[in-house]
Order: structure tokens, then sequence, then C-alpha cells
């Protein structure tokens, strides 16, 4: 017994602490992503009832990121285009408030940041995303955006079809190559390498409200 308790005690999940560091950055204002200045399409899936909360979460849909990540979301967007790719958003920037109110709908920590830890979301510096083809169809993922389900994860051959496994090495292949560090279980999730460098923040206080 006295083995196993080691064993757990020293495991990450139990001893990262349940806050966030304190970010090196200071907080500046988000940039809206809209067109024209950005050539993408946009559809805010928590503004709608269609996500795990089954109502809106945010009052208002609005796309906003981090100067910094909104430069890399340009890049993404100049390599997708000549290969005939636009750019759907599913969620950028998500207030602090509406963190928690996903994580009280679903306390995954395999799909959800602990908002006391935040997300990169809530930083301003992650974005959800599928590829458009040329006639505006979104790319076949073998799974819609928010999947909570291991057919979600990158690398996954069993269950998820060749065509949709070459669209999601298309889709890491544009966004790593603009920048943009993944994440392994969510194949529509992309946010800024060393993410927690970025401060937190809350509902109106970088951007114009959406709660
Ligand atoms: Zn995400």
């Amino acid at each position: 017994m006295a083995v196993h308790t080691v064993i757990i005690a020293g495991s990450s999940s139990v001893n990262t602490p349940l806050t966030a560091p304190a970010p090196s950055l200071p907080l500046v204002p988000l940039i809206e992503i809209a067109a024209p200045a950005f050539d993408v399409e946009i559809e805010i899936a928590y503004a709608t009832a269609q996500n795990i909360t089954e109502q809106p979460v945010y009052g208002r849909a609005a796309c906003y990121l981090h100067p910094d990540a909104a430069e890399k979301l340009q890049r993404a967007i100049d390599l997708a285009k000549p290969l005939g790719f636009r750019l759907k958003i599913f969620d950028a920037y998500r207030p602090t408030e509406a963190q928690w109110k996903l994580w009280n709908a679903r306390p995954d920590p395999e799909f959800l940041a602990d908002p006391r830890r935040g997300s990169p979301h809530s930083r301003g510096v992650a974005v959800d995303l599928n590829l458009l083809d040329a006639d505006g169809r979104e790319l076949d993922m073998g799974t819609g955006f928010d999947a909570f389900t291991p057919l979600s994860h990158h690398g996954v051959t069993d269950g998820i079809s060749p065509a949709a496994q070459r669209n999601r090495l298309l889709l890491i292949g544009l966004m790593t190559s603009a920048g943009w560090d993944f994440y392994r279980n969510e194949w529509w999730h992309y946010q800024l390498f060393d993410s927690r460098r970025y401060p937190l923040i809350d509902d109106g206080k970088a951007a114009p409200p959406m709660m």
C-alpha cells in the first residue's frame, strides 16, 4: 500500500496545483477576428444551444484573439488559401465565466481545462476550427467539433476513415506550420506554445463583453 501511495502522490495529475501560475505577460486588448480583415468563416458554437450545456453559453457570438494568436491565425489563413481552403472557427477567446459554465456541465479534464487552472481559450490564445473546401463545405474530420469521444484524438486510425485522417493531417500541418501547438485529444483545438505566460481574462476585461 505504501508503494502505491508513493506512486499516486508522484503523479502529475495529483500534484499539479489547482491554480494557474502567475502569467509573465501583461493584459492587452484582444483583436476581433472578423471579415474582411480576416478571411475566415465564424460560427461560434457556444453562442448557440448546440453545446454540452444545451443552452447558449455566450450572450453574443464574437471571436477575439490575443494579438500574438491573431498573427499566427493570419499565417494559417495565408497557408490555406493557395490550397483552396478557408478556416471555419467554432471558438476562440472564451471568458473565464464561460469556462466555468462548461466545466460545471461536464467536468471532464480529458476535454476541458479546469477553470481554476485556466483554459488557453480564456487567455485568448486558443482556437477551435475546421477547414472549408472551395465549395464552402467543412472537411470530414471523422467526428464533429466538441465530440467528447476518443475518436476525436489525433492519431486514431480505428473508426476514422482514411479520408478523414488525411483531412486531420492537413489541418495539423497547416496549423503547426503557422506556429500553433496542437492538443492530442481534440483534432479541432490549437493553441500558442507557452500559453500560460498569457493572463486569464474575465469577460469584458480585454474585449467587449460576450456573456
Ligand atoms: Zn479548444
